[in-house]
């Protein structure tokens, strides 16, 4: 076994002439071999001491007498192996007991192998080596994972940079911003301000001093607005010229007041940029929070309606956000009757969306997507609902509901003769979170006899993240029925991606926001080549959601990406316009 550092072998035995046997044997053997050096041999007399040498030694192999006062050789070997950092390190074990009870012991209490006293130079050195030979593969195989750990650590810590901090500025991101609304809000933390502020014609700056002069004006803004933060509270890059403060602990107009006018008053003086002298003002529009919010977007969104309608009334201008409450409240309790109407009275279908492979353009499964046929309101999507829905817990029939359309129309289709074909079903937060999820998965599994491993769940960053652990045993069970599980809306979610590679996952999802401005915005492009190398390094198979364009397909399949779906290809179908226009096509 020629190798360039002598390994290692610690012999325990309370018989020092024994150990003097097993050093002749295996010399003798490299001496016939003509290597020198290749095994450095260490002894010790007992248990204890064996314990203890490890970390001087760190042996390769340990040959191990059973038989020995004190501590036993089994008791040695348990020990051994009950520490994590030498749980691999292979033992053998040395004895002159022989009868199958015995041996069962040996391997009981962890022992790779035994060799039987008296020791002769063919077994010993056959054992040996073939010992060395998987510890050599293990070694090599724990170099590998710790090398893909890290590239992994990397990239996940690249991304999560790239998408929590806006890249000009290096202040917080409009992802982390809503992330911070989102823990606000699930802690039923009210008392919150958003303050949105919007540059006055910026677009003046840009044109008239070319956008170097605009960068470095923004960046002048960000560091006045930043010294108005306080410890805790958030101020992002929302927009070219739009910053968004998130402050905490404000109860009311009246509270945010003085820091409205610190904010105002850092705009008075003008700017020092690239030897110019420039003043600028802002608009700001306000949404203070309240516990009608349910979705982070939700107060950013009414900040954002503030600030055009301070717009609208000139320079310089502060708008509060005035609620009208009451009418959204009313509008989503109607909403909440009307859906669970609906799904007794079967008015949901899914809808297809082709998935093809980028390079062939050849249709590979679909995504199913829900629609409301709506008796007067004609087909309604699912943003409408779906909050609602997951809100209110409806959203778990509803996904049997559109699960069960799903499989079964897929089944039709194998059986005529499209036998390829995957089908994504997406599983909300609600429903991953549901105690009866694997129960109504097989039982729907059971009615449409699908071949599962032609499923695809798709589950995003954040259902995976509340809980990792359960996500994890829930995931290994849908794994153990070859469901494939895919991550979508990837790379919105930011928490941490790092521990990404614990998931048993088989595709990740570019999420639709970074495709469609791969184009626009460097920092997406970016980030979507970044999430397709991290998926080529996990071994996951990358689908780009919403490609719209000839240039986006080309960058995408330039950047390694395989399947993708969007409007280029299909908008999502009916399962008659898939039979007219897809599948007869394809026979
Ligand atoms: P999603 O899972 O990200 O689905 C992709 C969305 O992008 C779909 O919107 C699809 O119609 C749309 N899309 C696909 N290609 C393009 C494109 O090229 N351009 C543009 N602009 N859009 C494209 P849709 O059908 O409105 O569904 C919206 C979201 O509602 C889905 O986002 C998903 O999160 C949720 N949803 C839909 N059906 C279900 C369901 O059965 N169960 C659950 N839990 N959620 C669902
Ligand atoms: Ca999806
Ligand atoms: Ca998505």
């Amino acid at each position: 076994m020629p190798t360039s550092q002598p390994f290692s072998i610690l012999v325990v035995d309370d018989e020092p002439s024994n150990f003097e046997v097993i050093e002749t044997l295996l010399s003798i053997e490299e001496t016939a071999l003509g290597e020198t050096q290749a095994y450095q041999l260490h002894y010790v007399a007992n248990g204890a001491t064996a314990v203890e040498s490890l970390e001087l030694f760190q042996p390769d192999v340990i040959l191990l007498d059973v038989m020995m006062p004190g501590m036993s050789g089994l008791e040695v070997c348990q020990r051994i192996k009950a520490m994590p950092q030498w749980r691999l390190l292979p033992i053998i074990m040395v004895t002159s007991l022989t009868d199958k009870a015995d041996l069962a012991r040996c391997f009981a209490a962890g022992a790779d192998d035994f060799i039987s006293k008296p020791v002769t130079g063919l077994e010993l050195n056959a054992r040996v080596r073939s010992m060395l030979r998987i510890r050599r593969q293990y070694q090599a195989l724990a170099n590998f994972n710790n090398r893909l750990e890290k590239t992994v650590q990397e990239r996940t810590t690249q991304l999560q940079t790239m998408i929590t901090q806006d890249g000009l500025t290096q202040l917080s991101s409009r992802a982390f911003l809503l992330q911070q609304i989102a823990e606000m809000l699930r802690a039923q933390c009210f008392s919150f301000a958003v303050v949105y502020l919007d540059c006055d014609q910026f677009k003046l700056v840009n044109s008239a001093f070319g956008h170097g002069v605009g960068n470095q004006l923004l960046l002048a803004i960000a560091g006045r607005l930043q010294q108005l933060l306080r410890p805790g509270d958030t101020l992002a890059r929302v927009g070219e010229d739009e910053f968004c403060f998130l402050l905490h602990q404000i109860d009311s107009e009246r509270a945010l007041q003085p820091f409205i006018d610190q904010v105002l008053q850092s705009f008075v003086s003008s700017f020092e940029v690239d030897n110019c002298e420039i003043f600028m003002t802002a608009c700001i529009g306000i949404a203070l929070g309240n516990w009608a919010y349910q979705q982070a977007e939700e107060p950013l969104q009414d900040a954002d309606t503030a600030m055009y309608k301070a717009k609208q009334r000139g320079k310089n201008v502060c708008q509060v956000f005035d609620r009208q409450m009451s009418v959204a409240m009313l509008k989503r309790l109607t909403l909440e009757t009307d859906l669970q109407r609906a799904l007794n009275h079967q008015e949901f279908v899914a809808y297809y969306q082709p998935i093809v492979n980028l390079h062939t353009e050849a249709l590979c499964g679909f995504e199913a997507l829900v629609r409301w046929q709506h008796p007067s309101r004609g087909l309604v999507s699912p943003n409408e609902f779906i909050p609602c829905m997951e809100e209110t817990g409806l959203i778990v029939p509803l996904g049997i509901v559109v699960l069960h359309q799903a499989c079964g129309q897929l089944l039709a289709w194998h059986q005529q003769g499209h036998t390829d074909l995957t089908m994504s079903v997406n599983l909300s937060v609600r429903q991953f979170a549901s105690p009866t999820l694997l129960a109504d998965i097989d039982q729907v599994l059971a009615e449409t006899g699908l071949n599962p491993a032609y499923l695809k769940l798709e589950i995003t960053e954040s259902a995976l993240l509340e809980n990792a652990e359960t996500a994890i045993g829930i995931m290994a069970q849908l794994r153990s029925r070859q469901i494939h599980i895919s991550v979508d809306d990837f790379g919105t979610g930011y928490s941490s991606l790092s521990s990404l590679h614990r998931f048993p996952l088989c595709d990740l999802k570019i999420d639709r926001s970074f495709v469609s401005q791969m184009h626009e915005s460097q920092r997406n492009f970016k980030i979507v080549s970044t999430i397709i190398s991290l998926g080529d390094q996990l071994g996951l198979t990358v689908v780009a959601e919403g490609i719209e364009t000839r240039q986006q397909l080309e960058h995408l399949l330039h950047l390694g990406c395989q399947l993708g779906q969007g409007y280029l290809f299909n908008q999502p179908l009916s399962a008659n316009i898939v039979e007219i226009d897809c599948l007869n096509r394809r026979l």
